[in-house]
């Protein structure tokens, strides 16, 4: 990329972060620890939404298994199953937290560009400086006391984040190559919003990208603990039921952009090879506070509508595998109908497919539709609901059915909502706004139920 193509002739820079904290070095090695950073950091670093009685934890990768194949053609992501160890009890629809980390080569190469590579591994803390401008400056809590500046970059900060105009204001500050300067300088200035909304916005331009443009840019440690946004742990859905497995082990399926692939699932990829490789390894998760999409032995009697679309099937999967189990061990019981609608790119991107057919064969799931966006009509799952729509919302209006939706993608989840709403006009015979007035009930009794995940 040519980034002199970026530099107008005129601009005023936006107003630059400053830095308050500072950073001091000791001068021994640090001993590499093996738990993870953030895990030091003391009561005062939550995680979001874990369970109050518990921690995150590092647990074994007992098995990596690729279920779907990526595929050019049809953009089709590669799928993965992992089994790891667990130590506390959950449900079906239950989420963990798994805590990332900055790939190594990426650490590396930024602990060349800041000229700390000497210093990598050298025991540091930060403190505010003498000189602190701010009133309220804080040390930042997902910093552990001692720390070094690999750890910080590989398992505190998110070095995937878009940046700011300010921030890159600031990295200005920080360049000495002048056609760099100016790029950044001008990249931050209200005359260069189109340049910005393209670049960052559209283009997804991440901070590591623009390091990496600006090759002389060198901003000091400290400020970029105070400046880039916390590593956060990502939630991912347990795939299969403890009926199954037991407690003493969870499952749980992501998925792969085979372009610029996201940190966490790029941290599971490298580790899944390490699997491959025979080698031990380990991830550092935590169970999140369940929610009202989970599906339990009191759920037995009930009816269940399932929608989901592409990796979105994993928490149904643990749903259907935990009524088998529950149908195995209950035999008398009475049983609810399930009715499971999936979307994928083609037949093969379907998880666990034969899974599905055999639960269709036996007493477990009793309408099972497929579709496919790159293959013959119905390509989506609003069209099957469609076809479907006077049993659909028959079984829908029942006292004891809940629908249940699950896509990777708040614009899928409000397409596969507008079809819920057509289908509600046609076979009612209402307006969209009644239709719209009716889902919004159903969500506030609870048989509406949906997790968005990106
Ligand atoms: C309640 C809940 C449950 C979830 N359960 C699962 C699950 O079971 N399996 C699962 O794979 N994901 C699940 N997710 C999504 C997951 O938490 C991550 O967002 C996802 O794996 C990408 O994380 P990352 O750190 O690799 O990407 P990031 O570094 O956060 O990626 C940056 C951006 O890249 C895009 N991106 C990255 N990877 C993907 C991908 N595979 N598909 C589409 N866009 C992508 C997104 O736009 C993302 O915002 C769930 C999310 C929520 C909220």
């Amino acid at each position: 990329m040519d980034i002199g193509a970026y530099i107008l002739n005129e601009y005023i820079p936006a107003k630059p972060l400053v830095g308050n904290l500072e950073a001091f070095f000791t001068d021994e090695e640090k001993i590499p620890i093996e738990t993870c950073a953030q895990l030091r950091c003391g009561e005062g670093l939550k995680f979001p939404f874990a369970r109050l009685d518990s921690q995150p934890s590092a647990v074994a990768i007992k098995e990596s298994k690729v279920i779907v194949a990526a595929d050019k053609a049809t953009e089709t992501k590669r799928v993965v199953e992992l089994t790891l160890e667990s130590s506390f009890d959950y449900q079906p629809g239950d989420t963990i937290g798994i805590l990332p980390s900055n790939r190594t080569e990426i650490v590396d190469r930024l602990l060349h560009q800041l000229e700390l590579i000497d210093k990598a591994d050298t025991t540091c803390h930060l403190k505010l400086a003498l000189h602190c401008a701010k009133k309220n400056a804080k040390l930042p809590a997902h910093i552990p006391p001692e720390t070094t500046p690999r750890e910080i970059l590989t398992q505190c900060l998110s070095l995937n984040c878009l940046p700011q105009k300010q921030l890159l204001s600031a990295l200005a500050g920080f360049t000495r190559d002048d056609k760099e300067r100016s790029f950044l300088a001008c990249l931050s200035s209200k005359q260069a919003t189109s340049h910005y909304q393209s670049l960052i916005l559209e283009q997804g331009l991440l901070f590591t990208d623009i390091m990496e443009l600006c090759g002389s840019c060198r901003p000091p440690l400290a400020f970029l603990v105070e400046h880039l946004p916390r590593l956060l742990p990502r939630p991912y859905s347990i795939a299969n039921s403890p009926l199954e497995a037991g407690d003493q082990e969870l499952r749980v399926i992501y998925s792969l952009l085979s372009h610029k692939p996201g940190v966490t699932t790029s941290m599971l990829e490298a580790k899944a090879l390490q699997i491959d490789a025979e080698q031990h390894t380990k991830v550092v998760i935590y169970p999140r506070l369940s929610n009202a999409f989970r599906y339990t032995e009191q759920d037995l009697g009930s009816n269940q509508i399932l929608i989901a679309v592409g990796t979105g099937l994993a928490p149904f999967l643990s749903f259907l595998t935990h009524k088998e189990y529950l149908i195995k061990q209950q035999p008398q019981q009475d049983k609810g109908h399930s009715w499971l609608y999936i979307g994928a790119k083609k037949p093969e991107a379907i998880l666990k497919r034969e899974k599905l057919q055999s639960w269709q064969q036996s007493s477990v799931l009793q309408r099972l539709r497929m579709c496919h966006s790159r293959g013959e009509s119905p390509n989506y799952v609003q069209q099957m609901m469609s076809d479907d729509a006077d049993d659909l919302i028959t079984f829908l209006l029942k006292p004891e059915t809940v629908l249940y939706l699950c896509a990777d993608g708040a614009k899928i989840s409000q397409s596969i909502a507008n079809g819920l709403n057509q289908c509600l006009q046609k076979v009612l015979h209402i307006t969209e706004e009644e239709a719209s007035q009716q889902l919004k009930e159903l969500k506030t009794k609870g048989k509406y139920r949906e997790d968005v995940w990106l």
